[in-house]
């Protein structure tokens, strides 16, 4: 069935009883060509783009879960591409131009909205650090403007500019930047997928990895053998989980990092806006929650809820930042378990086990990257070649030292940043 306005018209004039399944639910087949690991957004956009872009179709997706239960569906949702460093900067860049098509390539509203980003900055050092990275976004054909504060005030005039210890100093505003409603992300692929005939199988946890002579031959699930000649780990949180049934040790934790929305309130804040001294970044989704995040709990953990010291420490940054949200309830927090990598800059690349893929530590940024990455790695899958805009991104970096992306330059422990 095709979506569209005259469809809704239609279904709405004859009771809503036409609209079928957005997705089959089949069994597992005992064979398949490419096994993905993981129903996230990275996993269902790279078995999307298999089909869509190399006509490669027996393929099967398969989730512990449920579909989109994942990350995918638990973060603030914020989609940007201003990274400075060569590698990131041009994968970013990629993504963000797939999103700008991505509803009409879907079929699907997935709500993209680019309502603009700006990145605050509180001293000068800040200022240059940020000009820095806005010539890199310009150099590679993205936007971004440096603000001074009045700027600033003119677009955001209910920030606390007079704060006596951070006074805020101007932003960088990337007008390309915005946010998407995360779950319709990993819908819109599923259903994407699932129409070019890729079986998209849930509650079907990976419990073992088959491996002969060097070369992957299928995994072993909870429900049984499925044998494939190429399989995908795209697992996220679960990444050294996961790699460790095929016997390799990632340079890879995972850390909890948390989100929080208000109850719904009247349009108030019409961009992203990111908070330069402390960790916070915040928008409005479109039922009028105030969408809010900070950093990670800052210790390794597999439980999808966060610590209090945390929230407590975001909810402090955003009353700095904008006292009137003081005024607003909160009625939700969870969390999410990130991948963090040891330079906090993603992994699209082949293991030395041969047909056995890896794609992670995507960090707390892999929601933009979720179309880039689904392409780049379904290209590398297909072709056995990196994709032009992911030739940076591999396993080795952590062992040569060669590549590394310390786009926050902390060091080699990013997330302890
Ligand atoms: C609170 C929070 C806020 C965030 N905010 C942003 C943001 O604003 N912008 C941004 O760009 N990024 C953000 N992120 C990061 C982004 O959400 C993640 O990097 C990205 O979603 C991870 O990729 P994924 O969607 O494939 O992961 P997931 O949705 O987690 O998918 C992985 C899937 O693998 C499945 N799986 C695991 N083990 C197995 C197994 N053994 N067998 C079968 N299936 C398995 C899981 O059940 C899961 O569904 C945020 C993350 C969190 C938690």
């Amino acid at each position: 069935m095709r979506y569209s306005g005259l469809q809704v018209l239609w279904q709405g004039l004859t009771g809503n009883k036409g609209w079928t399944p957005a997705w089959r639910d089949p069994d597992p087949k005992p064979e398949y060509d490419i096994i993905i690991i993981g129903g996230g957004g990275h996993g269902l956009a790279t078995a999307y783009y298999l089909a869509r872009e190399h006509g490669l179709t027996n393929i099967a997706v398969l989730e512990k879960g449920y579909l989109g239960g994942g990350n995918i569906g638990r973060n603030t949702t914020i989609v940007r591409a201003n990274y400075g460093l060569p590698g990131n900067s041009e994968f970013y860049s990629h993504s963000l131009k797939l999103w700008e098509g991505l509803e009409q390539d879907l079929n699907y509203n997935v709500m993209h909205s680019q309502r603009g980003i700006i990145n605050l900055f509180h001293s000068d050092g800040q200022r240059d650090a940020y000009a820095r990275r806005g010539n890199a976004m310009i150099n590679q054909g993205d936007d971004a403007i440096l603000l001074d504060r009045e700027g600033v005030r003119r677009m955001v005039p209910y920030l606390d500019f007079e704060q006596t210890r951070f006074p805020i100093f101007g932003g960088l505003y990337h007008p390309r930047g915005g946010t998407a409603r995360h779950d319709a992300v990993a819908w819109g692929f599923a259903r994407g997928a699932d129409q070019r005939g890729v079986d998209l199988i849930q509650n079907c946890e990976v419990t073992g990895i088959d491996i002969e002579n060097g070369a992957v031959r299928g995994v072993q699930t909870t429900r049984g053998a499925i044998r494939a000649r190429k399989v995908g780990m795209v697992v996220a949180g679960r990444s050294s989980q996961v790699a460790a049934m095929a016997g390799l040790r990632l340079p890879i934790e995972s850390h909890v990092l948390q989100a929080f929305v208000t109850e719904g309130l009247k349009p108030t804040i019409d961009n992203v806006i990111t908070y330069g001294m402390g960790h916070f970044y915040i928008s409005q989704s479109d039922k009028g929650g105030l969408v809010f995040g900070g950093d990670l709990d800052f210790y390794a953990s597999y439980a999808a809820r966060g610590n209090l010291p945390m929230a407590e420490h975001v909810v402090e940054a955003g009353m700095t930042l904008m006292p009137m949200i003081g005024k607003a309830t909160m009625l939700r927090s969870w969390g999410g378990i990130m991948d963090m990598s040891s330079d906090g800059s993603p992994i699209i690349d082949k293991t030395h086990i041969e047909g056995l893929y890896f794609n992670g530590g995507w960090c707390y940024g892999g929601f933009k990257a979720v179309p880039g990455s689904g392409h780049c790695f379904a290209h590398l899958m297909a072709t056995d070649q990196p994709h032009p805009a992911a030739t940076r991104h591999r396993l080795d970096r952590f062992t040569t030292g060669r590549g590394l992306m310390d786009e926050e330059a902390t060091g080699s422990q990013h997330n302890l940043h």
